[in-house]
């Protein structure tokens, strides 16, 4: 019988045994429990604006504290929950929490940011109900729908192109934005972007991290920073961790920076604290 491998939350290669499925079996039998009980919470990574130096946006990063097991990574267990039908309750809760605390930095009068929030191609198949959702978390929330942006992966998009499209369309109608991550990694043709209303890449890390030194990323970086240009389409890179990454991608003309060399994911008051003080 042939061994199927994966990529645990370490990063490291280990093949399906009896203990990487009951781990499995136990986080997607625990995930229900662990909603209910709040051991969920949402980390914020600040995306900067090169020119200005300042926090433009943030991107709402899930994290799971397992009240046995500890910090469970989202590589885990998003996948887990996609399989269980669980990431629906958990997107919405994850848009739920990105829409308050935004709508209470707006109100702690905080420079305004946006708030990008990573979607599950499982919430986008719900179609219509799932942008009823996002228009009645926008309501009572009180956010404004401009500065909500949904994050959908080049791969989920392409897998499913044609019943994608009217959604997309009808969340950018409530003034939602629409951003491709991990853009670059899907193999998909660049005409797709004329059949999607979106309005940002997310350059993938694995352009980013040796665009230092490899000539083949920066050729890559270069050619979808100007590409974007030219469709009007803003650029985050993602996965910045050095000055001179940092540099490169400013002087791509990239509208937005984000990585470890900038910040870390921070909780919700740590950024409204930062944003208060007009950082
Ligand atoms: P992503 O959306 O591409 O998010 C960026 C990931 O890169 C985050 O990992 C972030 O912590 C990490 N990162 C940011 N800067 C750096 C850097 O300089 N160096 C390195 N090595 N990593 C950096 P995280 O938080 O572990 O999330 C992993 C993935 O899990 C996300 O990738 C996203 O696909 C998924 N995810 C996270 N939260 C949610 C969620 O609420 N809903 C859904 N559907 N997926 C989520
Ligand atoms: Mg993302
Ligand atoms: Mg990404
Ligand atoms: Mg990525």
């Amino acid at each position: 019988a042939s061994k199927k491998q994966e990529i645990n939350c370490y990063g490291f290669y280990h093949t399906h045994t009896d203990e990487s499925r009951s781990r499995r079996l136990q986080l997607g039998h625990d995930m229900y429990r662990s909603l209910k009980n709040h051991d969920f919470y949402v980390l914020f990574q600040p995306i900067m604006n090169p020119d200005t130096e300042k926090i433009t946006a943030v991107e709402a990063l899930l994290r799971w504290k397992h009240p046995e097991l500890g910090i469970v990574s989202p590589g885990e267990f998003i996948p887990i929950a996609e399989g269980l039908g669980a990431i629906l309750p958990l997107g919405e809760w994850v848009l739920q929490q990105a829409c308050s605390f935004g709508a209470d930095w707006i109100n702690a009068e905080c420079e305004p940011v946006r708030i990008s929030v990573n979607v599950s191609i499982k919430q986008l198949l719900e179609g219509q109900v799932f942008v009823n959702k996002v228009r009645s978390i926008l309501k009572y929330t009180n956010f404004p729908p401009e500065l909500l942006q949904l994050e959908i992966t080049e791969t989920a998009l392409l897998a499913k192109e044609g019943s994608i499209q009217v959604v997309l369309q009808n969340l950018s109608a409530l003034g939602v934005q629409i951003a491709i991550d991990d853009f670059g990694t899907g193999y998909s043709s660049l005409s797709h972007l004329k059949s999607f209303p979106v309005h940002t890449l997310k350059i993938d890390r694995s352009f980013i991290h040796d665009i230092d030194v490899d000539d083949c990323s920066r050729a890559i970086a270069a050619s979808l920073t100007g590409l974007a240009r030219q469709l009007k389409i803003d650029v985050v890179a993602e996965g910045i961790e050095t000055k001179m990454q940092a540099d490169i991608l400013t002087n791509l003309g990239c509208e937005g920076l984000q990585g470890f060399y900038f910040s870390y994911p921070s909780s919700a008051e740590q950024l409204k604290k930062q944003l208060s003080e007009g950082k």
